[in-house]
């Protein structure tokens, strides 16, 4: 047996019987309805999409991030994917986007035969570095594609200032950021289209699923035609045509019931959710006070355009080598923290695919220095202590 889940017990974290780190750095956390939603998806005789529990979660989502119209997808990456066919992203056109990022922030674009154009960091908010992206726009250019990288949301005011100046799209990739705001609102309501993730490890979860957010009014009609393989199946089954067609190019973007009666149940908890993971993430900010105040980590910048919901805590090393030697350290004592992004434009795809816009500093310099602290709704007081008390002890504190 591979996990247990009592279904009475609720605020519960999959057990596995794979083998993990002692303390390993993501368990999906469960909780408590998703057993019962399912069997009552099971009940409803519904399992393929778009049923009751993706339109509870469609509602959820158009209330909880302010916006328009909610697609569920099977991922995050599918959400990239339906963007860029309703962005219509034609063969040659450049799309924006930092190089620190998930791989398919730009393979979503690649897929429509465009061109990532990589755009540096800022080094306070790991962020796509907003004074860049004018200066990277050609006459090719159709979109921006502002990844909020940790939960921290990108300067969206100028963002979108630019992206109206020059006709362009703005797709955010709001993986990390679910539940964290900007200026007061849930980031993913400013640009035309949003990305999520609800991959296990992101905040909330549902194995492998994910969601499109729609602002533009005027793109709802194409969006529901391309989430349906790119027919006009919503208005056959409202009874407004008497045939049921391939109107253009689509895909089968909408994950099934069981997946949507999962993903609710973790809606639900939204912000226990998200509490337990600020609570973690301060208590890793407060530890770590001290070293950074002896020079010997960087803690993330506290940026005061929004609150963050604890998606990702990090810390910033010295050089690549202190880096991995902490790494090394950690991972001796069985406690799972990681680094991620390889950059894309030094990556083998980023290179055949896309273009570097400049040399990129910063994004080379954090991704040698960056190390991620295990983060998880059940991770107890005690773990985050001792993490703490390790890393002070790796330098002799
Ligand atoms: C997780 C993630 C994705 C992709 O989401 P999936 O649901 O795993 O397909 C895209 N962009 C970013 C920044 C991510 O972190």
């Amino acid at each position: 047996m591979a996990v247990q889940i009592e279904k009475t017990s609720s605020k519960k974290v999959l057990n596995s019987a794979v083998p993990q780190s002692r303390i390993p750095y993501n368990k999906p956390y469960v909780a408590g309805k998703e057993l019962e939603y399912i069997e009552q998806a099971i009940a409803n005789s519904q399992l393929s999409g778009n049923g009751n529990y993706t339109e509870k979660c469609h509602k959820w989502l158009e209330d909880n991030v302010e916006v328009k119209k909610a697609f569920l997808t099977h991922s995050g990456t599918a959400a990239l994917e339906m963007a860029s066919l309703i962005a219509d992203i034609q063969p040659g056109d450049e799309v924006i986007m930092p190089s620190f990022t998930f791989v398919t922030t730009a393979s979503a674009f690649v897929l429509r035969s465009a061109i990532p154009i990589f755009v540096d960091i800022r080094p306070d908010t790991l962020n796509i570095d907003e004074q860049l992206i004018a200066k990277a726009i050609t006459s090719k250019t159709k979109a921006i594609v502002p990844v909020h990288y940790a939960g921290v949301s990108c300067d969206m005011e100028k963002i979108c200032q630019i992206a109206e100046q020059h006709k362009l799209v703005v797709i955010e990739d709001a993986a990390h950021a679910l539940k964290a705001t900007y200026k007061k609102r849930p980031v993913g309501c400013m640009g035309s289209m949003s990305a999520l993730s609800f991959h296990e490890t992101k905040n909330i979860i549902a194995g492998e699923a994910g969601a499109l957010l729609l602002n533009d009014e005027s793109m709802i009609r194409r969006a529901e035609i391309i989430w349906e393989k790119g027919t006009n199946r919503k208005e056959f089954h409202l009874g407004l045509t008497d045939k049921y067609t391939w109107q253009e190019l689509g895909s089968s973007f909408p994950p099934s019931e069981l997946t949507a009666a999962f993903l609710f149940a973790q809606m639900e908890e939204a912000d226990f959710i998200t509490n337990r993971r600020v609570q973690i993430w301060e208590l890793y900010h407060k530890g770590f006070e001290q070293l950074e105040m002896q020079n010997l980590v960087q803690r993330p910048v506290q940026w005061s355009e929004g609150e963050r919901n604890g998606h990702i805590y990090y810390l910033l090393l010295e050089n690549n080598q202190v880096r991995n030697e902490l790494l090394k350290f950690l991972n001796d004592r069985d406690i799972k923290a990681v680094f991620h992004y390889i950059p894309l434009h030094t990556a083998p795809a980023g290179q055949r695919y896309g273009k570097a816009f400049g040399d990129l500093p910063h994004t080379i310099d954090i991704s040698g220095r960056l190390l991620r602290m295990p983060l998880w709704v059940g991770l107890e007081d005690e773990s985050v202590a001792e993490i703490i008390a390790l890393v002070k002890q790796f330098f002799g504190k």
